[in-house]
């Protein structure tokens, strides 16, 4: 199977940078899409507990598709869930596009 770590490093930077790049207003069919590639993911990620616990995530916390900046935020709430579970540090989610779209200002 492969490595726990590395593969959640880089899906994060994936979803994270699909947050990024999700419309600020999206249209119906771009909404769906999400919906169905995130919903799909949660089934297929190769890290079977790890699927297991996002599933039961997105089954309490209604994931918003409605916009860039509340899917991201949820994203990043999300990661947070994990990062608890874990016993890392937790993100300032109102930094999530500072991290993930605009680049750190300083
Ligand atoms: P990561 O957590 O991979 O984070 C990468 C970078 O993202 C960080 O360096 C930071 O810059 C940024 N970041 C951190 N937190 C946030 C946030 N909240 N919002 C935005 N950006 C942030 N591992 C397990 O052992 N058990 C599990 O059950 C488990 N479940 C997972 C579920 C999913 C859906 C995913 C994608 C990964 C999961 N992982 C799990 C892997 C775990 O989350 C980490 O990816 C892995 O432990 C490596 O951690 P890291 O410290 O390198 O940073």
């Amino acid at each position: 199977p492969p490595d726990v770590e590395q593969l959640g490093r880089s899906t994060w930077t994936l979803l994270h940078s699909i947050a990024a790049t999700y419309p600020t207003t999206p249209s119906a069919r771009e909404q769906a899409d999400l919906q169905t590639f995130m919903s799909t993911f949660s089934r297929l990620y190769p890290c079977w507990v790890c699927a297991d616990d996002f599933q039961g995530y997105m089954a309490r916390e209604k994931m918003p598709v409605g916009s860039r900046d509340a899917f991201g935020q949820w994203l990043c709430e999300a990661h947070n869930a994990v990062n608890v579970k874990l016993g890392k540090q937790t993100f300032d989610c109102s930094k999530w596009q500072e991290r993930w779209r605009t680049g750190w200002k300083d």
